[in-house]
Order: C-alpha cells, then sequence, then structure tokens
C-alpha cells in the first residue's frame, strides 16, 4: 500500500502531458470561468481590433487608388474609414490588454495560493522525496510561466490568427497569382524555421538542465553554509556550480549561432519573396497602366500596395505564431508540474477507510492518552527495503512515562514519527486510548500532542512569535501579547488570520511562566529586546541548548495530552543537558500528560514507568529500569554497561 505513493507523483506528469497543451488551457478556463465576463468582454474587443487591423490595408490601398484617379470625394472618404479604423483599433486594443492583464494576475493568484496551501497539505513522505528548491520553483517561476500565455501572449495569439486567416485570405482576394508566387517562396522558410525549433528546443532542454545542476549546488552550499566554510570548500563549491554554468553557457552559444545562421536564411528568403512579389506584381502594375484587360491579370497600384500589406501581415503573424506556440508548449511544461502538485492527494488525510474520522477527547483534562504501537510494520519510502519496523510492540499507560531506548538506527524515532502521524504503519495500528490513530482527526491529536526534538526548528520571528506557534490565531502576537508592535511592516493594515480551533493569544504571563519552568526566562530576559528578540533564520542567533529551551518552553504553553521527547538532550552541552533535563523533568511531574521520550543517554530514562529496548525494528524487552538489569545477557543491561565504562553515565549511580 505505501508503494503507491511513490510513483502518484510521476503518474500524475505522465497523465498530463499524454493531454497536453489544449487540457490545460481547459484546466486554466476551469479556474477563470468566474471571470467570464471580463474574459467576453476581452474577446469581443479583440475580434473587432483585428477586423478593423484587417481592413485598415485596402482603406490605404484605396487612398492611393483615389489619388491616381485624382477623385477628392472617394479620396476623403477612404482616408475617413482609415481613421475610423485606427482609432477603434488603439481604444480597443488597449481596452482588451488591460482586460487579458487583469485576468492573467487574478489566475496567477487563485494557482499560487492553492498551490502553496496544497503543497502544505502535503505529508512528510512527500517532503522526504521532494527537493525543497524544486518546490520553491515550482511556486514561483512555473505558476509565471504556465500563465504568461494568459497574461500576455493568449490575446496575441487569437489576434494572430486572425491576422494570419485575414491576411491570407485577402492576399488571394486582391491578386490570387501574386498570391500563389509568394507562398511558394514561403514553403522552404517554414521548413527551416521548423527544423531549427527542433534542433533549439532540444539544446535547450540540456540548458535548463545545466541551470538546474547549478541552482542545486546554490542551494546545498548556502543551505550548509557552516559546514561549506569549515571544510574549506568554498573553491569546491564555486567549482561545482561554473561546471554547470559553462556547460550552459556553451550550449547556449551553440544555440545563439544556430540562431544567428536560421535568422540570415530566413531574411535572405524573406527578402528574396519581397523583391519577386514586387517586381511580378510590378510588372502586373505596369500592364494595367498601359491600358491592359480590366479583367485581365492588370494590378492597379493601390492594389499592389494593399497586397504587399496583405502579405506581411500574413507573414508577420505567421512567425508570430510560431513563437507563441513555443510560449505554449513551454508554458504546458510548466503546467504540467504545477497540476501535478495540486492534484497529489496527501495519503496521510482525513479520510479513514471506512467512515468518518472523530473527533479526538482524552479521556479527562488533566491525563494523558493510553498510548501503544501493536505489531507495527514500517519502511521510509525513500527505502522501501529496509523495513525500520518489524512488528513492534510499544505501550505507556495514561500520564506514565515510557521510554524507548536502543542501538542507533533501531527505529526509536521512527516511532514518534508514527505518533505524529507523519506516517501511516504499513501493518498493525497505532492507538490512542484504544483507537485507531487513522480514525481520529488529525489536526485534533497534533493541536494535543507537544513535540521537542533533537533539532529544534524556529521561525525567522520573535521568541514570542515561536513560543505561542499555532496556539492562537493573531497576526501581530507581539502586538497583543507585549502591547508594542515590532513588526516591520510597521502600519500595515492588521488582519486576523482564522484559524480551526485556535484559541486567544495566551497572556505575558502564561508565557513567563512556561519560560521559567523550562529554564528560558533567564537568558530570554537578559536580551534587550526579551521575548520580542528576533532569532534569525533557523534561529542562528541562539545556542543550541538556548533553541532547545525555547522548544521546551513551547511544549509547556501548549499544555500537550501527549509530549513526545525525541534525544531532546542529545544534541547539547552537559550544562545545557542539565537545565533541559531539569525543565523536562518538571514537564514530567506534572502528570497531565503521557510522554514518550526517545533518549540516548539512559541516565536519563531511569525513572521511567516502562522502557522499551529497540532493537532490529521490534521490542527486544520491556520493564522497569531494575526489571531489565536483572535479565541475564539482556541488551539494556549491556547498553548502560557500555555507557558507564565509557563515563558518560555518572549519574546513573550505579
Ligand atoms: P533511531 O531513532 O533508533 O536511531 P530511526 O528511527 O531514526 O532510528 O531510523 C531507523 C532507520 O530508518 C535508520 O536506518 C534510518 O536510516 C532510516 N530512516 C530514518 N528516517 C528515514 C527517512 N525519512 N527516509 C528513509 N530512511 C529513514
Amino acid at each position: 500500500e505505501g508503494g503507491i505513493r511513490g510513483d502518484r507523483g510521476v503518474r500524475n506528469e505522465t497523465d498530463a502531458r499524454e493531454k497536453g497543451p489544449v487540457s490545460h488551457l481547459m484546466r486554466v478556463w476551469s479556474v477563470v470561468k468566474s471571470e467570464r465576463l471580463m474574459v467576453a468582454a476581452a474577446l469581443s474587443s479583440l475580434l473587432i481590433t483585428n477586423a478593423a487591423e484587417i481592413a485598415s490595408p485596402s482603406f490605404t490601398g484605396s487612398i492611393l487608388d483615389h489619388v491616381v484617379k485624382n477623385d477628392r470625394k472617394g479620396f476623403e472618404l477612404a482616408v475617413l474609414y482609415l481613421t475610423i479604423s485606427a482609432v477603434v483599433q488603439s481604444v480597443l486594443g488597449a481596452f482588451k490588454a488591460t482586460c487579458f492583464r487583469i485576468v492573467g494576475r487574478k489566475i496567477t493568484w487563485h494557482i499560487r495560493q492553492n498551490l502553496f496551501s496544497q503543497l502544505l497539505r502535503q505529508d512528510i513522505a512527500f517532503f522526504d522525496a521532494a527537493a525543497t528548491g524544486d518546490l520553491v520553483s515550482r511556486l514561483g517561476n512555473d505558476v509565471t510561466v504556465m500563465t504568461s500565455p494568459i497574461t500576455t501572449t493568449l490575446g496575441s495569439f487569437i489576434g494572430s490568427l486572425a491576422r494570419l486567416i485575414g491576411g491570407l485570405a485577402c492576399s488571394f482576394i486582391v491578386s490570387w497569382r501574386l498570391a500563389l508566387l509568394a507562398f511558394t517562396t514561403l514553403v522552404p522558410a517554414a521548413y527551416l524555421t521548423k527544423r531549427f525549433a527542433m534542433w533549439s528546443s532540444s539544446l535547450n532542454a540540456h540548458i535548463f538542465t545545466s541551470l538546474g545542476e547549478a541552482t542545486k549546488t546554490v542551494n546545498d552550499a548556502l543551505g550548509n553554509i557552516r559546514t561549506v566554510k569549515s571544510s574549506a570548500c568554498e573553491d569546491l563549491e564555486h567549482k561545482k556550480y561554473k561546471r554547470s554554468l559553462d556547460r550552459a553557457l556553451k550550449e547556449g552559444i551553440l544555440d545563439a549561432k544556430g540562431a544567428g545562421i536560421n535568422r540570415f536564411l530566413g531574411g535572405l528568403l524573406d527578402e528574396g519573396s519581397l523583391v519577386i512579389v514586387l517586381w511580378f506584381g510590378g510588372n502586373l502594375a505596369l500592364q494595367h497602366m498601359h491600358g491592359g484587360d480590366a479583367k485581365g491579370p492588370g494590378l492597379t497600384v493601390g492594389r499592389l500596395i494593399a497586397f504587399q500589406l496583405y502579405w506581411s501581415m500574413f507573414n508577420n503573424s505567421f512567425e508570430n505564431m510560431q513563437n507563441l506556440l513555443a510560449t505554449f508548449t513551454r508554458s504546458a511544461g510548466a503546467a504540467t508540474r504545477v497540476w501535478s502538485l495540486v492534484d497529489s492527494f496527501p495519503d496521510i488525510n482525513d479520510e479513514a477507510g471506512a467512515g468518518s474520522v472523530q473527533q479526538w477527547l482524552p479521556a479527562s483534562a488533566s491525563v494523558g492518552p493510553k498510548v501503544e504501537l501493536r505489531d507495527a510494520v514500517f519502511a521510509y519510502q525513500m527505502r522501501e527495503e529496509v523495513r525500520v519496523l518489524q512488528g513492534l510492540d510499544v505501550s505507556i499507560a495514561p500520564s506514565e512515562v515510557g521510554a524507548l531506548v536502543g542501538p542507533s538506527g533501531g527505529g526509536k524515532s521512527t516511532v514518534i514519527h508514527l505518533l505524529l502521524r507523519f506516517y501511516d504503519p504499513h501493518e498493525g495500528q497505532v492507538m490512542l486510548d484504544s483507537r485507531d490513530l487513522r480514525s481520529l482527526r488529525l489536526q485534533d491529536v497534533r493541536r494535543k500532542t507537544g513535540l521537542v526534538s533533537q533539532e529544534t526548528q524556529l521561525f525567522a520571528e520573535s521568541i514570542l512569535y515561536n513560543l505561542a506557534y499555532g496556539l492562537h490565531d493573531c497576526d501581530d502576537i507581539d502586538a497583543v501579547v507585549l502591547g508594542a508592535s515590532t513588526n516591520s511592516a510597521g502600519d500595515e493594515e492588521t488582519s486576523t488570520i482564522t484559524i480551526d480551533d485556535a484559541g486567544e493569544a495566551p497572556t505575558r504571563e502564561q508565557v513567563l511562566e512556561a519560560c521559567e519552568m523550562a529554564q528560558a526566562r533567564v537568558f530570554i530576559e537578559s536580551f534587550p529586546d526579551g521575548l520580542a528578540t528576533r532569532v534569525g533564520e533557523r534561529g542562528v542567533r541562539l545556542s543550541g541548548g538556548q533553541r532547545q529551551r525555547i522548544a521546551v518552553a513551547r511544549a509547556f504553553l501548549r499544555k500537550p495530552r501527549l509530549l513526545l521527547l525525541d534525544e531532546a538532550t542529545s544534541a547539547l552541552d552537559s550544562e545545557s543537558e542539565a537545565l533541559v533535563q531539569q525543565a523536562l523533568n518538571h514537564l514530567m511531574e506534572q502528570r497531565t500528560s503521557t510522554v514518550a521520550v526517545v533518549a540516548h543517554r539512559l541516565s536519563t530514562v531511569r525513572n521511567a514507568n516502562a522502557i522499551h529496548v529497540v532493537s532490529g525494528g521490534q521490542c527486544a524487552e520491556r520493564g522497569r529500569h531494575e526489571e531489565l538489569m536483572a535479565i541475564e545477557d539482556g541488551i539494556y543491561k549491556k547498553l548502560v554497561k557500555t555507557q558507564v565504562e565509557a563515563g558518560a553515565t555518572s549519574a546513573i549511580g550505579e
């Protein structure tokens, strides 16, 4: 069941590719349906503008013919027509362009915010598989590329199509002989352009790949800048980046040369065609002037000019169409990536296999739930062949502390992930108060769960923002709790974003109390800005221990029913560790929540009600500290011995 997920994204992309640009347009249309009126206005002004455009050359020709015939009245009438056509073109042309732009902006808005919401909804397995850079570029660049045909080119596409047909038809009407002649010169030019476009597009695909590699290098290097610098690998990263850019440049130059040759040959054919047409057409006009048969092949000068204008109208729109088609193809490519994301539905969702999900109301407001894993089997999607959990049983009684210990890589953190429902087990069950986690509303469970993990992730906002994250629906928590707007945006209008079930903002006292219990108050108050201190990107302006204590304070503030501690102290120095451990003991002593704790240092779990030794994806031993120490040759006993020997467990008191 878990394996299906892996190819879902891929399958969507092929679907969309098979359907191509037309289906893409249909989908975009379904998005803009609400803008029908504006689209209709844009399309009708487009059609009227085009009619005026197509009529213009014949008015121009007519002006010339009346001049030659010395017919003032006819001449003035023709000028009037041309003027009307010009006014229509400029007024409606501008109106049409504005409408198309507005519609385009609305589509971009709609797709972007939908896409981001859909992204946030994806489950953790999705993010295991995806590269952040790729997702960011889908949201930014791809959405722009996919909507560009609508914002700017759909109007010109329809316009070009109309001019293409109108120009060709009118050329034939004015002089079919000339039109046939001109047509024959077009064939080699069109063939040439097509061949070049094919060659260029495959070359450009290579260029994109190289540029993508370059972007990946930048993401990796800047994201891990400390590793890069401490390993003195600046030059290495630069070389990697330059290598990708070099490739893109080489191919780009080849493309530019190809485009030059194409342009040269195309221009030659174009100009050649003009010379041939004018030579032949001029001959026909001469025949006419020397009294040729009115019904014969003769041509007035005005009509020759009109033909020339129509033909270049046709020719220009032909070229234009080719460019626009290329834009459409590019846009359909970007659209494929965007739609596949919009369509991909997370496996972890609120639709239980049968029946609907229920609210999770813990038995009592002051007692944590009973937590169980029953015979859980699980493998990560990225490494399906490795069964991380192989029938694991874990059981923690209400409001007790259950510990998970064992060799590294044994699957302890995986248990925490399953309890948060980041993933579902392939077989077996995760139970809260004897109910399958899949039958409980996801948000309920997560809102009532607190997590402190090895690496605390902080937002680049204030300390207060990080402490109160997800607890309230205030837009500017600093202003609400601290009474001072620290928002750099200043007087930007404040709006409230509604979050389902979110409560009121915590009071300053509650926040400080939580910080106090988490041993975080002293260091927070030592900062000049106190709770309003900005922590920097990912919290870089704080030490590891400080970040960790903020996570603990956050957990206090949430008053979780289920508290998950995943090696919460393992990344800390011993002083910070002692402080954080003290804070956690506080939290556990309250006995208002059930605690699952993964610990590397066994001293920290000595007092747990039940210790589970997780090894090879199974629960090898289970019991209290003393019981486990009594097992001869037991894994736990050996682990304790190793740690004592390593001198890391003076606190264990053996
Ligand atoms: P522990 O917490 O006991 O050290 P974990 O639960 O973190 O062990 O990991 C168990 C196994 O699962 C390890 O072999 C690890 O490499 C693998 N693993 C952990 N997370 C992922 C992931 N997101 N994708 C693929 N494999 C993973």
